[in-house]
């Protein structure tokens, strides 16, 4: 089952469901009065769900924006080659090497997601010709539209977000959490390798650029983007003491959680409910997990 929903004019949000699964992963096509433009490519299990999809909108795929080179952001991206042999799709520089090799990722994620990996699948591979390497603050304008690239490293080494003009929509990929609708909750997304630093230090980059949408890949587009993203920081605050006391104490990662649902507000009202959804909960657990790593590697250097 797909989800299609013209969240704004021309800008339509596809709920995969990968696995059955769905408020999970998200694509954002845009029409761009000059053929459509696409942001994240899902798993490759969606691959041919989302061609699909788009082969129903108005005009030729010709663009596909990828905001990291994870399985769930960007393995169906392969399967628009079928659409347009010719699509022009942009990466990070420090990603692009994946595309046409997507086993240098593929059994790092199903050894890091574990079941949730298995059901992704293993991303298509993109021919390196299609490939567009970005630096950090190009625009690029098709028809009516303008992508402004910013890099957001700290979640991964080669992620990007982007700045979808006229309507100011941050695609903001991992780079500032996963936003759980239904109980108004943001899950970080501090899963290893982290950079915390880096990941804080890209948030504060995207707050500056003021935008007024956001649209998260899990799972969906919505105002005040700006206070989300404010309020993940002071939430960010929050985990990184909690998990620097707890890794000074030499506890464990479970003795984190219970922390975290004590000292996170938020986190202590949804809680119950966070755990019934198995693969939300999943991810919470691989975020609280990369963070308390990211602590003890630092405590490990410091000794
Ligand atoms: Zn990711």
């Amino acid at each position: 089952m797909v989800r299609v929903v013209e969240t704004l004019r021309n800008v339509y949000q596809i709920d995969l469901e990968p696995g059955g699964f769905s408020n999970l992963v998200s694509v954002y096509a845009i029409n761009t009065g000059k053929g459509i433009i696409v942001f994240e490519g899902g798993a490759a299990v969606s691959g041919n769900d989302l061609k699909n999809t788009l082969r129903g909108l108005p005009g030729t795929v010709t663009h596909a924006f990828i905001t990291h080179v994870h399985i769930d952001h960007y393995g169906g991206t392969g399967a628009l080659l079928e659409l347009n042999p010719n699509i022009e799709v942009y990466v990070h520089p420090r990603g692009s090497k994946v595309l046409p090799n997507p086993d240098i990722v593929w059994a790092p994620a199903r050894e890091a997601l574990g079941w949730l990996g298995e059901i992704y699948g293993k991303p298509f591979e993109i021919p390196s010709r299609n490939a567009r390497e970005t630096k950090d603050g190009d625009r690029i304008t098709i028809g009516d539209v303008t992508v402004e690239i910013v890099h957001t490293p700290g979640h991964a080494s080669h992620h990007q977000s982007f700045i979808v003009e006229p309507w100011k929509i941050l695609i903001v990929g991992d780079a500032a959490g996963i936003y759980v609708k239904d109980l108004d909750y943001i899950i970080p997304t501090t899963m290893e390798p982290l950079r915390f630093d880096m990941y804080v230090d890209s948030i504060k980059k995207l707050i500056a650029k003021n935008p007024s949408y956001i649209a998260y890949t899990h799972h969906l587009l919505v105002p005040n983007a700006v206070d989300l993203l404010n309020r993940h920081l002071r939430q960010l605050d929050v985990w990184a003491k909690a998990t620097e006391e707890v890794v000074r104490e030499r506890l464990g990662v479970k003795e984190l959680e219970g922390i975290l649902v004590e000292r996170d507000q938020d986190l202590k009202r949804v809680y119950d409910r966070l755990r019934s959804m198995k693969a939300h909960y999943h991810l919470f657990s691989m975020a609280v997990d990369g963070l308390y790593k990211y602590f003890l590697d630092l405590e490990t250097k410091r000794k």
